[in-house]
């Protein structure tokens, strides 16, 4: 998505050689018509996959989650990084974040997922997977179908992609980073 890249290009920062901080516009301050574009790219693609529901990790996906859900007209699972005490019978999986350097604990209200529902996950960054993996292992306790990966900035060079690939996902991804030298993006095709 061009215009996306621009975006990034114009008001991201490589903050290494593997972080990029879009926090200008994606984030922590979000640029909501791009947000809109960002949404109806993914309900392009995705549009034809039988989808009950879209799934995201608080708090980063959640608002181009929302912009795809709301186009193919489903709800919108926000998976909780804390069990609130309002939460019922929770189904619970580990996740390491790539950011915070250290694990933590996922969950989700289980009637929210249901046995054979499809499910497309949608998350702002992809690096190692680890969160994709944990939203993987909720789907799989509660017996429900991933069908999509809509992935708003992916980096290619870390290990997300590979497992995504190698287990056979469907993944669109939006900005793909094939490298980040010298503190410069470089796409990749
Ligand atoms: P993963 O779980 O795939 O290892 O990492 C994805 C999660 O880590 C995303 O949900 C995102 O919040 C965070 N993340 C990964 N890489 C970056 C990055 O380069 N910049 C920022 N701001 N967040 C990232």
């Amino acid at each position: 998505m061009e215009k996306l890249k621009q975006a990034i290009e114009t008001h991201g920062k490589c903050v290494s050689d593997e972080v990029v901080k879009v926090d200008q516009i994606i984030n922590h301050q979000v640029d909501c018509a791009l947000m809109d574009e960002i949404g109806q790219a993914f309900y392009d693609y995705f549009k034809a996959k039988p989808i009950d529901k879209v799934v995201t990790i608080e708090s980063s996906g959640i608002a181009p989650a929302y912009a795809c859900a709301l186009r193919l007209g489903v709800p919108l699972l926000i998976i909780k990084k804390a069990q609130p005490n309002t939460m019922s019978d929770p189904l619970f999986a580990k996740v390491f974040s790539f950011t915070k350097r250290k694990a933590y604990s996922i969950c989700v209200e289980r009637e929210y997922l249901k046995p054979g529902e499809h499910l497309l996950f949608i998350d702002d960054f992809l690096a190692n997977g680890e969160a994709f993996k944990g939203a993987e292992e909720l789907a799989r306790q509660a017996g429900a179908v991933i069908d999509g990966v809509g992935i708003v900035i992916g980096k290619q060079f870390q290990n997300g992609q590979a497992y995504l690939d190698k287990h056979g996902y469907d993944v669109y991804t939006l900005a793909p980073i094939k490298e980040i030298k010298d503190q410069h993006i470089i796409w990749a095709e």
